[in-house]
């Protein structure tokens, strides 16, 4: 959601600031006792964070979101870290969940979405606007 909210670049949306108690993608990193981060996907990593590509260009009077989303998938992670050739000759196409970690964080490197590390231990709601 922060990735495509920094692709609108439309002021007239509210700001979105993610929030997270830990860091991104944190039960996938094999950390926090929730999962052991080295199962694989069970969806393909082709399925990212801008998937299904199907955004409508009506909030954003600027560039398309579908191409902007494009400059955050999977594929343009794997080239970007210099990992395109090894993954076309590895077997198995799906990343583990700590692998597919790395490419969310590289997400949010590249976005700059707002992301606080916090715990919401309230959320009220104040002159229209949430209070956390
Ligand atoms: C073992 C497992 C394997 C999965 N494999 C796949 C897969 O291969 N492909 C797929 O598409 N989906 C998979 N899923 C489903 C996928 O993980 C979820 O659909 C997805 O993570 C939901 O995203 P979310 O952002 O809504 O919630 P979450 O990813 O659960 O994020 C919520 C975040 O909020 C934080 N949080 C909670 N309470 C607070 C608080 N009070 N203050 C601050 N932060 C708080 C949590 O720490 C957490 O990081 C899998 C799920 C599990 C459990």
């Amino acid at each position: 959601m922060g990735a495509k909210r920094a692709c609108l670049r439309d002021r007239r949306l509210p700001e979105c600031v993610v929030i997270e108690r830990h860091e991104i993608g944190a039960h996938w990193t094999g950390q926090y006792h929730y999962t052991d981060g080295l199962q694989c996907l069970v969806t393909p990593p082709e399925h990212d964070i801008g998937f299904p590509y199907k955004s409508r260009s009506f909030f954003s009077a600027q560039a398309d979101i579908d191409s902007e989303m494009h400059t955050l998938s999977w594929s343009a992670y794997l080239a970007d870290s210099k990992q395109s050739v090894d993954w076309l000759h590895r077997l198995d196409k799906y990343p583990t969940h700590k692998e597919f970690v790395k490419y969310l964080k590289w997400v949010h490197d590249r976005s700059e979405f707002p992301l606080k590390i916090a715990n919401v231990d309230k959320i009220s709601v104040a002159d229209g606007n949430w209070r956390l």
